[in-house]
Order: structure tokens, then C-alpha cells, then sequence
């Protein structure tokens, strides 16, 4: 989708509303042109007469005419957006940013780190890998969330989990009846990670302090700043690079991210 004017948001219809858990649900859209975009491409979705706000696509980008937007109630456009019901019109644009260096992982292992609803965005970077399982080496993927209740998508973690070169590996905060998995935040699942360290690329999304103890632990296991990549999902409002909001010293996220490679951001101050 590319109006004219790149402010306008474009027509899409709520076509269905998932309830992941008790705080997160994921708005299936129908886009009035298919929105062609990168696995990690943002885009800005209006509720309107309410305002919009940034989001990734979790779902594939090989899907460009049925768009999924997992959304976690935080604040006003979030709030309105978990009301949303089939046959609403809501307003998109996009998309924004560089998405995954998709090309940059033939014959690579890649280790994914998700907390809580930073497993959306990156479900389009896993659902993109899945389609072509030849490309890479093999896919680690360890997702943590606070409970049970607030794990995503558990049924596609089994089919990603049934593929011989994926592992994925999951855990709530605490332990809790029920749950017979790991216990501990999502960094516990990375000491002593079994990737091949020197060819493989790592993709974090998280909340801020949980993309900092990850990138901690990455480094103190060994990993380059190079091989970290990062979904720094700061406040956003162009999504061009023009009203400076987003920018973390030279590099505007909404630009050159959200996704970006830790080595040229590490030096700045205040990066998480
Ligand atoms: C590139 C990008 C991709 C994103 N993808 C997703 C996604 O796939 N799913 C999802 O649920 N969320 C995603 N987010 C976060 C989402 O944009 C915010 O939760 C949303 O803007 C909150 O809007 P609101 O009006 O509901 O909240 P507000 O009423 O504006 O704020 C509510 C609270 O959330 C805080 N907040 C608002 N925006 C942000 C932000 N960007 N980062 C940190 N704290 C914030 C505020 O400080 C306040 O404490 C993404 C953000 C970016 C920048």
C-alpha cells in the first residue's frame, strides 16, 4: 500500500479479533490494497477519532492481503483497539522501516528472543524463515513470558517446535500449578545456549529492561554486538526519519530499524 500522500492512513477492515491471552489480541485486517511489506516493517494503525500508534505485522508478509496486528492493552489507542469487532474500518500506514536482514542469514544458525508481546513482531520474522527452511542452518527460538495465561500463540509454537531444524524453548517468571516447563526470566534460557556461536545472528524483542539483561547475557556469553540485533520500539510518530523522535544519535529507528544491529548503538547513552 503506498498512498499518495504517505500521512494518510489507508482503509482496513477488521476482519476477525483472537484473543491471545487476557491482555493481548491480535486484529486480523483486510487492507483495502494488500499491504506488501518486510518481516519487521512497522506500520501506524489509526483507531479514528482517537489517534494511531506503531505496530509490527505478526503475521507472514508471504500474506500481504490478510494482516495481523497482536496488540497489547496499554493506553488510549490500545484500549480502543482491543473494543475493535469484525466489519470496523480502521485507517494504516505503512510500511516503515528496513525489516530483518532476511538475506543476511543464508546458512546461518538464528537465535530469537522474545518477551511477552515482543513474540509479535518477531512471528513474522519466524513465519518468514518457515517458509523456506533451506536457507538457514537452524532456528533457536526462546520466548518468556510472565504466566501462563500471557503466552503467545502456543499452538504455532508446537508446529514451529515439530520441524527438525527449529527448537524452541519457553518460560513463564514463576512457577505456577500447572506449568511443567522452564521457570525464570526469558535470560535464563540463554547461558549455555546451544547455537554455533561464531555463524549465528541473534534477534531480541522485548520490553526495554528485557532487551537490556538479553543483550547483557548475549555478550557475556560470547556473541559480537555485531550479531545482535535489537526491536527498539521507542515512541514513534512520522515513521520517516522527519520529526525526531525516534532517533538514538545519527540513526532514526522508524528509518533504519525498528531492528537494529547493536553494534551501531551501543556507544550512545540511554540506548535501553
Ligand atoms: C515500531 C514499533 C512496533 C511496535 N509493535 C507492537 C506490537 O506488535 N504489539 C504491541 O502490542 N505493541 C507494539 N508497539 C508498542 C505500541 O506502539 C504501544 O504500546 C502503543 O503506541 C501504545 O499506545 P496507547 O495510545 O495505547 O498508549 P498511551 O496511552 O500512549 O501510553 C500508555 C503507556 O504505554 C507507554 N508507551 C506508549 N508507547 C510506547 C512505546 N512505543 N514504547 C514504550 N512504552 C510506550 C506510555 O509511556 C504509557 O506508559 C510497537 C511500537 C513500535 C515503536
Amino acid at each position: 500500500m503506498t498512498p499518495d500522500d504517505p500521512y494518510l492512513p489507508a482503509p482496513a477492515e477488521v476482519i476477525e479479533v483472537i484473543e491471545e491471552t487476557p491482555t493481548i489480541k491480535t486484529l486480523r485486517l483486510s487492507p483495502i490494497t494488500p499491504l506488501q511489506f518486510r518481516a519487521g516493517q512497522f506500520v501506524q494503525l489509526t483507531v479514528p477519532g482517537v489517534g494511531e500508534a506503531p505496530f509490527t505485522p505478526s503475521s507472514s508478509p508471504l500474506e500481504p492481503e490478510r494482516v495481523d496486528i497482536t496488540i497489547l492493552n496499554t493506553g488510549t489507542v490500545t484500549e480502543q483497539l482491543h473494543r475493535a469487532s469484525p466489519g470496523q474500518m480502521l485507517g494504516l500506514r505503512g510500511p516503515f522501516g528496513k525489516g530483518y536482514p532476511i538475506e543476511t542469514l543464508a546458512g546461518k544458525e538464528v537465535l530469537i528472543v522474545g518477551g511477552g508481546v515482543g513474540l509479535a513482531p518477531l512471528r513474522a520474522l519466524i513465519q518468514t524463515l518457515m517458509a523456506d527452511l533451506e536457507r538457514v542452518k537452524r532456528v533457536s527460538i526462546k520466548y518468556g513470558a510472565r504466566c501462563m495465561e500471557e503466552l503467545l500463540y502456543l499452538d504455532q509454537q508446537k508446529q514451529w517446535a515439530d520441524e527438525d531444524k527449529v527448537d524452541v524453548t519457553t518460560t513463564i517468571d514463576r512457577p505456577q500449578p500447572g506449568w511443567g516447563g522452564r521457570t525464570g526470566v526469558v535470560t535464563t534460557l540463554l547461558t549455555d545456549v546451544d547455537v554455533d556461536k561464531s555463524n549465528c545472528f541473534c534477534f531480541v524483542c522485548g520490553p526495554g529492561v528485557m532487551l537490556k539483561f538479553t543483550t547483557q547475557t548475549l555478550l557475556g556469553e560470547g556473541f559480537e554486538p555485531e550479531q545482535i540485533y535489537l526491536s527498539m520500539n521507542r515512541r514513534m510518530s512520522c515513521g520517516m526519519g522527519h520529526c525526531g523522535r525516534c532517533n538514538i544519535g545519527p540513526h532514526y529507528l522508524c528509518k533504519d530499524g525498528p531492528d537494529i544491529n547493536y553494534a551501531l548503538i551501543k556507544d550512545y547513552p540511554d540506548v535501553f
